[in-house]
């Protein structure tokens, strides 16, 4: 450290307190990384505030000493969006976990942006209720970093993503404004809806510190299922159809042979209660869930789901008998990423997505990608979506995996975005996905700069993030 930044530590000290500061070398070697990517940087301090105006106070010292702001909450996204590529101060959120309100008559959650997802789900929970868009990595994943990420995934066939449950929004801006954005009302035509602008933003707008979230009721009754086809490209057909059919479940999930059989072994070899992991296995598997209030109106979904999956060569469905399987399911599905990223050192995750009905179209894609480049291609699909993951186990010292991999993800977004689709649908783009926000935006990249240059316009937050300038 120079003299210079030695006073700015001194300052920032000032602000949050020593007790919340750390330049030690261990420390930020721990935060230089998130929890699965290859990426790797430094910062040159992790500072922990407690309350907005803190963050304020950090934001005005960081934009007129033109230092980076990387916001951090659980660090589970896996594409460096919260890895401080020109170093800088990482603004560790957990400690601002405070749910300030459950409001049972309006069905609404005021929390802080370091609550556990998790967290808010257990309180919820004691009214009936919950938050909907959970992630697998509910456990650690916070809500500021989840409204970061607009995340969502397995429930969002019914309920959504992140995005849909934003109400309002209190916002640090670079400057150290502190805003409000929205109000807690169920809609508003009142003026730009900035509110869903910083929903997926990424740290790269302003630092969220308070969030109005919606809740609903828990469900009452659920119908949980495995059903085995023959045919992974089937069991894709099958699920553009129960889409297109109106019944509209909770949960519709595609795990392919590959995954299901790594998953039983892996799990096995590492033991523990990861070793409760267990697909039967088929060509194609289909993880279905449906949910309401009304179990005649689930038994009538059951059968219409159950004719739809038969006439896609649907050999066998498995509904679960009580909550326990039901449980064991979706520990399974949940344990995939734990458990593969147990094969090699590192994952590389893509979420591509395209409308359901080309759902089949998108796994081939990534199926060929795999043969062309000759590299082990796993998948499965938040298939009501159309959002299908691939998921390669790889070694980063291995130079020439490294290359394959790298034109096995060009050909895959590229075709993807060729057919009408996205490169992200849930995870965002972090740092790892920067080159392909052009190709897929076109035009509107450059409305999106312009945008990111009035919030920021000395690049302060995120730097390296989304934005290849
Ligand atoms: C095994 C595994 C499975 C996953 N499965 C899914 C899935 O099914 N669906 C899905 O959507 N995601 C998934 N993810 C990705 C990840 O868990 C989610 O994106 C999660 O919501 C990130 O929350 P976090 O608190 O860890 O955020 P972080 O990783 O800490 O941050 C994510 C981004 O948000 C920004 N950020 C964080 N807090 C704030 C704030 N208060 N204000 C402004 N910016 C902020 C960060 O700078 C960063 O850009 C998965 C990840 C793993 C490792």
């Amino acid at each position: 450290m120079d003299a210079m930044d030695e006073e700015i530590i001194r300052e920032l000290a000032k602000i949050v307190g020593d007790d919340y500061i750390t330049t030690d070398d261990a420390d930020l070697v721990a935060y230089s990384s998130d929890v699965l990517s290859s990426a790797f940087k430094k910062p040159d301090c992790v500072v922990m505030p407690k309350n907005t105006k803190q963050i304020s106070d950090i934001l005005k010292l960081a934009n007129r000493e033109k230092i980076p702001v990387i916001a951090r909450g659980g660090g589970t996204s896996e594409l460096g969006g919260c890895v401080a590529w020109h170093g800088g101060i990482i603004l560790e959120l957990r400690r601002m976990n405070r749910i300030k309100q459950i409001d049972v008559d309006n069905l609404m959650a005021v929390v802080e942006p370091g609550v556990i997802c998790e967290r808010l789900n257990q309180e919820a929970r004691k009214y009936g209720l919950n938050f909907p868009p959970t992630v697998p990595t509910e456990s650690v994943a916070t809500l500021g970093g989840m409204v970061a990420s607009n995340s969502s995934g397995l429930r969002s066939a019914k309920y959504g993503a992140t995005t849909d449950y934003v109400i309002a929004l209190e916002v640090v801006l670079t400057d150290g404004r502190i805003v409000r954005f929205g109000k807690p009302v169920y809609k508003t035509s009142s003026g730009y809806d900035l509110v869903h602008l910083f929903v997926g933003s990424e740290g790269t707008l302003g630092i969220v510190t308070e969030i109005t979230l919606k809740l609903k009721p828990i469900p009452k009754y659920f119908a949980t299922a495995y059903g085995l086809f023959d045919s992974l490209e089937e069991s894709a057909r099958a699920v553009a159809e129960i889409v297109k059919s109106g019944i509209n479940p909770a949960g519709l999930e595609i795990v392919d042979l590959p995954t299901q059989q790594a998953t039983n072994r892996l799990a096995k070899k590492y033991g523990g209660k990861l070793s409760e992991a267990s697909f039967p296995e088929a060509e194609g598997l289909l993880l279905f869930e449906l949910d309401g209030r009304d179990t005649a109106q689930i038994e009538a979904d059951k059968i219409i789901l159950q004719e739809i999956a038969e006439k896609h060569g649907c050999k066998e469905i498995i509904w679960a008998k009580n909550e326990e399987e039901r449980e064991k399911m979706w520990f399974a599905r949940k344990s995939v990423l734990v458990t593969l990223v147990r094969d090699k050192p590192t994952i590389l995750i893509g979420d591509c997505i395209l409308p359901p009905s080309k759902l089949p179209d998108l796994i081939r894609i990534m199926q060929d990608a795999g043969k062309k480049f000759g590299i082990k291609v796993y998948i499965i699909a938040h298939a009501a979506d159309g959002n299908a993951h691939y998921l390669v186990p790889y070694d980063i010292n291995d130079e020439d995996e490294l290359r394959r991999l790298e034109a096995l993800e060009d050909e895959i977004v590229h075709k993807t975005i060729e057919l009408g689709g996205s490169v992200s649908g849930e995870h965002g783009i972090g740092q790892h996905r920067m080159k392909y926000m052009k190709p897929e935006h076109g035009e509107s990249y450059e409305v999106m700069l312009a945008i990111k240059q009035l919030f920021d316009p000395n690049n302060i937050l995120s730097p390296g993030t989304i934005f290849c300038e």
